[in-house]
């Protein structure tokens, strides 16, 4: 077994095991993430929802049918890529994200990054962009690429935005559809391989820069 998929499970079993916040004691199943370790591309949408929290996997439902379009539209399978959310844990009746469980639950999304070191990664919805850009809004920036250290952001909207609001369908499959050039762009930035477990993790340094503002 690889040092790096040693590590995803260990992380897994922390995820699913975890008491920190008080939506541990309302959630069937937490939702750690899925997809290869070895991913160039991470999306990150916001928090699991009913289907995901019974079945313990990130974008199961409707969402998660057209996020598959999508990323099969933009050249990728799913199994190609990486994807987890924000939170772990389903708030209940799908309510926002309340900041204290963000800042409990931001460890493991760390340790997820560090572990994955994607050459991009996707923010999908207001809350997963905002746990980067926390300024940004997502109307004026949605599909909007930028290099911090070795690695490109892309904030998107969230998949289930799109399937409420029938004008947003094009605008998501746009900005899908740049992502490959993205990938082509964040390769330039690190020459020679990009080993396993060498992660540097910049998140909280990105957090702090005033992008899209
Ligand atoms: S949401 Fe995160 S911090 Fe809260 S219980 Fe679930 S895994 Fe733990």
């Amino acid at each position: 077994m690889s040092d790096r998929l040693v590590r995803a499970d260990n992380l897994y079993a922390r995820i699913r095991d975890c008491a920190r916040c008080p939506l541990s004691a309302t959630r069937t199943h937490a939702v750690p993430g899925e997809g290869s370790l070895e991913s160039e591309i991470m999306f990150i949408g916001e928090g699991p929802g009913m289907n995901e929290d019974r079945q313990g996997r990130p974008f199961v439902g409707a969402a998660g049918q057209f996020l598959d379009e999508l990323i099969g539209e933009a050249g990728f399978r799913r199994e190609e890529v990486y994807i987890c959310n924000v939170l772990k844990c389903r708030p209940p009746q799908n309510r926002d994200p309340m900041p204290a469980e963000v800042e409990a639950c931001d460890d493991y999304l760390q340790e997820q990054i560090a572990l994955i070191d994607p050459l991009v990664i996707v923010s999908l919805g207001r809350f997963s962009m905002a746990r980067f850009f926390p300024k940004a809004k997502i109307s004026q920036v949605h599909g909007k690429s930028r290099a911090i250290g070795e690695r490109m952001f892309v904030p998107m909207y969230h998949p289930a935005a799109a399937l409420h609001q029938q004008s947003l369908r094009e605008t998501i499959r746009e900005d899908f559809r740049a992502l490959p050039s993205i990938v082509e762009e964040a390769r330039a930035l690190r020459p020679g391989p990009t080993g396993p477990g060498e992660a540097v993790v910049e998140e909280p340094a990105a957090r702090q820069i005033p992008l899209f503002e």
